[in-house]
């Protein structure tokens, strides 16, 4: 194969621990011709939004911007699955000539009339940005004629970065807090920010804090409801699990209601732990909380650590490679994988800020490659010169492992297992062992080239 060049202008992004020493460029545009791995402003709002299940979800744009669909990211409910279905106002030549306004009032009106929706969110794509609808006005007479909230969501695709679309789906989500009455919520109550349910995640998590006394009062998003998000306000502590996405919400929420919020993770033993003992600490007046925390982790380990163990003896060694959307979950799957014995040579993400990238340098051991806003040539690359037996990443990433001749673990949108929480822990280092140790990679022309 022939040497994998880097872009000039991309070099400041890419970092390898031990032999350069330059602040990592990032919490910048893609750069033009660098083909990102990122997604656009649309899309960080619908990956946010997307999990209210009781909800409709318009994409007010061409029909092309709604292709990505709930059979991409499965998002589970466990009640309404109105969020399964793709909406979209479907504008054309002649829409973009005279305005698409009318084509989303006749839209919002049919769906609502005809599902019934606790809310109706409509997102402004590339298109609807440019030609200048005012999504805002329909959306406010809509809601009025219909009496239920219909929010537009500014995520015109070109305006930003999917940051900025995690950010428009944060205002969005604002304006459906404080709509109920927050009666009868406990003093010992949070809300889960971050956690979308792609496997079944949120009620495992929600389990947990069941478990220790804890009332959860909503999850934003997964297995969301409209009406529990009205109540959100009422929580005494909001827990940030997808820091990238969310704590921009919990700043709001700060701000404007006084609830406090802690970043966590949910993914690996170490992180999982922490979570809980960090909500306990905060609930520090209820010590039966503690006690309930100390006992909860010291009997999920107990059930995965053999297991665990198990197959560390095989995997110990094996070298892996990670592209995630944020920082956070970067952390915890290098704690996670180091449980495994496998050492991380390469880590990016497409949306980390300087504080995050400065302490995975801290994380990463020398001669890990870190990127922010890669490229499928820079990942490939480091890949091949890493000598990665896997590679984690999103449904964007699975082709790239697969053309190398590497297993591939999602970690994202596509998975159908839960991969939070003790029994996610389990469940993530058997589809590491399988992944890894399977030996059709053997087969494959990059193992052959390589000898091994
Ligand atoms: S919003 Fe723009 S960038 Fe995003 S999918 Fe639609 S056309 Fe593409």
């Amino acid at each position: 194969m022939e040497a994998i060049n880097i872009l000039e202008e991309r070099k400041k992004s890419i970092f390898e621990k031990g032999k350069e020493n330059h602040e990592l460029s990032c919490d910048k545009v893609s750069l033009a011709g660098s083909v990102s791995q990122r997604a656009c402003v649309f899309c960080g709002s619908r990956v946010v939004l997307y999990p209210i299940a009781d909800a409709i979800h318009l994409v007010h744009g061409p029909i092309g911007c709604a292709a990505y669909t709930w059979d991409i990211r499965g998002a589970l409910s466990s009640g309404p699955e109105l969020h399964r279905l793709s909406f979209s106002t479907d504008l054309s030549e002649t829409d973009i000539i005279y305005g698409g306004e009318k084509k989303l009032e006749a839209a919002l009106d049919e769906l609502i009339d005809e599902y019934k929706p606790k809310a109706a969110f409509v997102y402004s794509t590339c298109i609807v940005g440019i030609i200048g609808d005012d999504v805002e006005s329909v959306c406010k007479k809509v809601s009025q004629k219909k009496g239920i909230p219909v929010i537009p969501v500014h995520s015109e695709g070109f305006k930003g970065t999917k940051k900025d679309g995690y950010k428009a789906a944060c205002h969005a989500l604002f304006k459906l807090t404080d709509r109920e009455p927050a009666q009868g919520i406990s003093k010992c109550s949070i809300n889960i920010l971050g956690e979308f349910n792609i496997g079944g995640e949120a009620w495992i998590i929600k389990d947990y804090y069941k478990r220790i006394g804890v009332e959860v009062v909503s999850v934003m998003t997964g297995d969301g409801r409209v009406d529990e998000i009205g109540r959100s306000h009422g929580a005494a502590l909001n827990v940030v699990q997808c820091s990238g996405s969310m704590t921009y919400l919990a700043k709001l929420m700060e701000e404007k209601y006084g609830i406090p919020y802690i970043r966590v993770s949910y993914f690996g033993i170490e992180d999982m732990s922490a979570a809980l003992y960090d909500v306990a600490a905060f609930f520090k007046d209820n010590l039966k909380i503690m006690d309930k925390t100390k006992t909860l982790v010291r009997e999920e380990i107990n059930k995965i650590y053999p297991a665990l163990l198990e197959m560390r003896k095989d995997l110990t060694g094996k070298k892996a490679a990670l592209y995630v959307g944020g920082t956070f979950k970067a952390f915890s799957l290098i704690k996670a994988l180091r449980h495994l014995g496998m050492d991380v040579v390469l880590v990016g993400t497409q949306t980390g800020s300087p504080e995050d990238y400065k302490l995975l340098k801290e994380l990463c051991d020398e001669g890990t490659i870190i990127l922010d806003d890669a490229n499928p040539l820079e990942l490939s690359k480091y890949i091949i010169e890493k000598g990665a037996d896997l590679f984690i990443g999103g449904v964007k990433e699975r082709p790239i492992a697969y053309k190398l001749g590497l297993g591939f673990c999602d970690h994202n949108h596509e998975r159908k297992i839960p991969l939070a929480g003790y029994s996610g822990m389990l469940n993530f280092a058997k589809e590491v062992y399988d992944t890894v140790m399977s030996p059709v990679w053997k087969l494959t022309p990059r193992m052959e080239k390589n000898g091994r």
